[in-house]
C-alpha cells in the first residue's frame, strides 16, 4: 500500500479551491496561518490563493446567523425559524406544483459526502428529478468524451506526477500556469525537452513556457486536431500495432480526417501547416508523451466532439493506456472529480451510475431503502434548468448549494431574471454572494477547515480533509442542514446523518459495484495517509494509481475513435459583432470571486473586470490604455478596463469571468448547449467593443 502522507494530524488539510487539492498545513495559532506541506501534487509549493486561503476563515464578510427576507430586507433569524419556514413553503410548492415544482442546485467544490446527501435529498426527501450542479459549466464535455472513448471517465487515468517523465506534453485549452501554478513542475521534462506544445489562442502564462504554441481561431480546436492527427498519418507515424491491440473505429473516424489536410486546417484555424506537421512529428518523436485537455477546448456547443478529436489523435499516437503515456482532462473546481460521481447531476445516482439504468436504480433504492419506482427519472441539466425557473412548466422553488450561478452561469442577465422570478430561493453559503443576495433564506455554512469530509483530486484520488478549528457559533455543516431539512419533511433522521463519516460510509455501500467505487475507501485508511486512487472495490484492494493499462472500460476492452468533424463556433462574427469573446480565469481569483475577492491580498491586485484586446483592436475603438470598455453581444453588455496586449489575436478579447454586477462576462456568453454534455458555449462569442458613455 503506498502511503504518501500522514493525514493523522487534522491540521495537515487541503487547500480549499482548485482540483490539484494541494497539501497544506494550518498553523496551531490564532489567527490561522497557512504553510505549505510536501504532497505529490504541489512537493510544498502553493499559489497566492493557497497562501491566503485561511483568510475568510475569520473574515468580517463571513455569514454568522440565518437570514430570512422580511418586507425585502434580509433579516437575522434562528435556525429553527429559518428550517421550519424553508420546509414550510417547499410542502406547499411542492403540493401546488408536483415535486418537480422544488429544484436543487448543487456545485463542484461540495465534498463527496454533501454532493451524495444533497442528490439523495432531491430525489427521496423532495422527489424531485430537478437536480444538477455548476459542474456541468466545467468538465461535463470531457466527462462525455472520455466516457464516450474508453467507457470510463477519471480526470486523470494517472498520479500527476507520471507528467514529468514526459517528454512532450501537448495542452490544449489549458493555463495551469495561472489557474494552478504548482502543477507546472510536472512538466519540467516536456518543457527541457522541448516537448511542452500549448494549444490557445490566447499568449498565456502557461504559452510562455512552451516550445510550441498554435494560436487557432477562437472555436476551431476540433478541426486543428483533425490536421495534426492528418499529418501524424502522412508522416507514417500511426500507432498501428496499438491500433490493432487496443482499438476500434479507426477507419471510420479516417473517413473524415482524411479531407483534413493541414493546408486546410490552415485556412479554417490560422494554424500553419508547417506548425502542425511539426507538433505531429514532435508528439511522435517523444518517448512519453501526454494529451491534456481543458476548459478552452471543452467549454464549446460542440465540446464533447473537441475533446474526441484530441483524444482520437492521443489513440492514434497509442499513447492512452501505455505506461508513461496518457490523456487526460485537467479537472477545474476544488472536487470537480467526485462532484461529479455522487448523484448530485441530472442524469446520475452514486458510483458514477446512469439514473436510467434499471440495475443502478435498484441497487441505490436498496441502498436508499426506498422503491426504485419512486425514483424520478432524469431531470434537466444546469443551464436548461435555471432557464425554466419561475416558468410555467418550471420549479417555481430551488435550494443552492455551493454555486454563485447569477456570476458564474452563461447568459447572466437571463439566470438573474429567472431566480427572480422563483416563489422562493434558499442559498447555503460562507458568504453573502451575489445569487444569495438574492434569495429569501439564506443559510451560514462552514467551511473546508471547519469540517470533515473528503475531495477527489484531479487524478481520482480520495483525500480526507478533517475538521480543524471550530465555525463561529451559529454556522452549520451543509450536511446538518440537509439533516435539519429532511427531518422537517418527514425523512427518517438515520436516513440523513449530519456525521461526516456515516455519510461516505452509506455512500460506499451506494458506490460499491459502480464505476467510481469507493467501497474499498474508508476514513481509518485515509487517516492512516494511504493513497487511494479510485476504483477501490474491496478493503483489502490498494486503490488504482494507473487506469487502462491492460483493457479500457468497455465491454470488448477496447477504446473507441470517434468520428468527429469541424462546425466552428455556433455564433461566428459578423458586421453587427465582428470580434470574438473568450473567457478564462486569473491567478488572484477563482471561480465566480465570490470568495477570492473578499481576500484583500488578491483582490488589490484584481480588483476589477478588464479586458484584454490587440492594440490595434483597441486603436480602431478609440481605445486607450485603462480606459472603461463596453463589451456588448446579442445577450448584454458588460464593462471592463482595457489591457491592451501585443500578443493577442486582433480577432479576439479575453475577459476574466470573476466579477460581479455589470462587470459580469457571463453577461455576454452563449448558453448553446452541446448536445450531449448540455455544456454551455462560454469559450467563444460575437461581441463588439466601444468606449463606455461617460466613463
Ligand atoms: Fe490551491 Fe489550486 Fe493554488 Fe494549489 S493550485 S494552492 S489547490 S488554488
Amino acid at each position: 500500500r503506498q502511503v504518501t502522507t500522514d493525514a493523522r494530524d487534522p491540521r495537515d488539510t487541503h487547500c480549499p479551491y482548485c482540483a490539484l487539492q494541494c497539501g497544506m498545513t494550518l498553523s496551531g495559532a490564532e489567527p490561522v496561518e497557512v504553510r505549505p506541506r510536501r504532497f505529490p501534487v504541489n512537493d510544498g509549493g502553493l499559489c497566492q490563493k493557497g497562501w491566503t486561503s485561511a483568510a475568510l476563515l475569520d473574515s468580517p464578510a463571513r455569514l454568522t446567523t440565518p437570514l430570512v427576507r422580511v418586507d425585502g430586507q434580509l433579516r437575522p433569524a434562528s435556525w429553527d425559524a429559518a428550517l421550519d419556514l424553508i420546509a414550510a413553503r417547499l410542502s406547499e410548492i411542492r403540493a401546488r406544483h408536483g415535486a418537480d415544482g422544488v429544484a436543487v442546485f448543487g456545485g463542484g467544490g461540495l465534498t463527496n459526502e454533501k454532493a451524495y446527501l444533497l442528490g439523495k435529498f432531491a430525489r427521496v426527501a423532495l422527489g424531485t428529478s430537478q437536480v444538477d450542479y455548476n459542474g456541468r459549466f466545467c468538465m461535463s464535455s470531457a466527462a462525455a468524451a472520455g466516457i464516450r472513448a474508453f467507457g470510463l471517465d477519471r480526470g486523470l487515468p494517472f498520479p500527476v506526477t507520471d507528467l514529468a517523465g514526459a517528454d512532450a506534453v501537448l495542452l490544449v485549452g489549458a493555463n495551469p500556469a495561472e489557474t494552478m501554478p504548482p502543477f507546472t513542475q510536472h512538466l519540467r521534462g516536456a518543457i527541457q525537452a522541448g516537448g511542452l506544445v500549448v494549444v490557445d489562442p490566447r499568449r498565456t502564462p502557461t504559452a510562455e513556457r512552451a516550445s510550441m504554441h498554435l494560436a487557432p481561431a477562437p472555436g476551431t480546436d476540433l478541426a486543428l486536431s483533425l490536421g495534426i492527427l492528418h499529418a501524424v498519418v502522412a508522416q507514417g507515424h500511426l500507432d498501428e500495432s496499438y491500433l490493432d491491440k487496443r482499438t476500434s473505429g479507426f477507419a471510420e473516424a479516417w473517413r473524415i480526417v482524411a479531407s483534413w489536410w493541414p493546408e486546410r486546417v490552415e485556412r479554417v484555424t490560422g494554424v500553419s501547416a508547417a506548425d502542425q506537421r511539426r507538433v505531429a512529428a514532435r508528439l511522435a518523436a517523444a518517448r512519453n508523451a501526454y494529451v491534456l485537455t481543458a476548459r478552452g477546448t471543452e467549454q464549446h456547443a460542440d465540446g464533447v466532439n473537441m475533446v474526441s478529436g484530441w483524444i482520437n489523435l492521443a489513440l492514434a499516437l497509442g499513447l492512452p493506456g501505455t505506461p508513461g503515456s496518457g490523456y487526460g482532462c485537467l479537472t477545474g473546481q476544488g472536487n470537480g472529480q467526485g462532484g461529479r460521481e455522487h448523484g448530485q447531476k441530472a442524469d446520475q445516482l452514486p458510483g458514477y451510475r446512469k439514473l436510467d439504468d434499471p440495475a443502478a436504480r435498484e441497487h441505490v433504492a436498496a441502498v436508499w431503502g426506498v422503491s426504485p419506482d419512486s425514483l424520478p427519472g432524469p431531470g434537466r441539466s444546469a443551464y436548461e434548468l435555471l432557464d425554466a425557473l419561475g416558468t410555467e412548466a418550471g420549479p417555481k422553488a430551488m435550494l443552492v448549494f455551493g454555486s454563485n450561478v447569477s456570476v458564474s452561469a452563461p447568459h447572466s442577465g437571463n439566470v438573474a431574471e429567472r431566480l427572480s422570478a422563483l416563489d422562493f430561493l434558499v442559498v447555503a453559503d460562507l458568504v453573502l454572494s451575489e445569487t444569495a443576495a438574492l434569495a429569501d433564506v439564506v443559510l451560514p455554512v462552514t467551511q473546508w477547515a471547519e469540517e470533515d469530509g473528503t475531495m477527489t483530486n484531479l487524478e481520482g484520488r480520495v483525500l480526507l480533509r478533517r475538521k480543524a478549528i471550530d465555525p463561529p457559533d451559529e454556522v452549520r455543516t451543509d450536511l446538518a442542514v440537509l439533516a435539519g431539512l429532511a427531518t422537517r419533511l418527514g425523512q427518517p433522521v438515520e436516513a440523513f446523518p449530519a456525521d461526516a463519516e456515516a455519510v461516505f460510509t452509506e455512500l460506499r455501500t451506494a458506490s460499491a459495484g459502480g464505476a467510481a467505487d469507493y467501497s474499498g475507501i474508508s476514513y481509518d485508511r485515509l487517516r492512516a495517509g494511504e493513497a487511494l486512487y479510485w476504483p477501490v472495490p474491496g478493503e483489502d484492494h490498494p486503490g488504482t494509481p494507473r487506469m487502462f493499462l491492460d483493457s479500457f472500460a468497455h465491454p470488448d476492452g477496447r477504446a473507441r475513435f470517434v468520428p468527429v468533424d469541424h462546425t466552428g463556433p455556433g455564433e461566428p462574427p459578423d458586421a453587427e459583432f465582428p470580434l470574438q469573446a473568450t473567457t478564462g480565469r486569473v491567478l488572484q481569483h477563482y471561480q465566480s470571486g465570490a470568495q477570492t475577492r473578499l481576500v484583500a491580498e488578491l483582490n488589490t491586485v484584481v480588483p476589477e473586470a478588464y479586458v484584454e484586446l490587440h492594440p490595434d483592436t483597441a486603436a480602431r475603438a478609440g481605445l486607450a490604455e485603462g480606459d472603461l470598455a463596453e463589451i456588448t453581444s446579442r445577450r448584454g453588455s458588460t464593462t471592463a478596463r482595457v489591457r491592451r496586449v501585443p500578443s493577442m489575436r486582433p480577432d479576439l478579447v479575453f475577459l476574466p469571468f470573476h466579477f460581479p454586477g455589470a462587470q459580469r462576462a457571463n453577461l455576454l456568453t452563449n448558453p448553446a448547449l452541446d448536445p450531449t454534455s448540455r455544456m454551455p458555449e462560454f469559450k467563444v462569442c460575437a461581441v463588439r467593443i466601444s468606449a463606455k458613455e461617460g466613463a
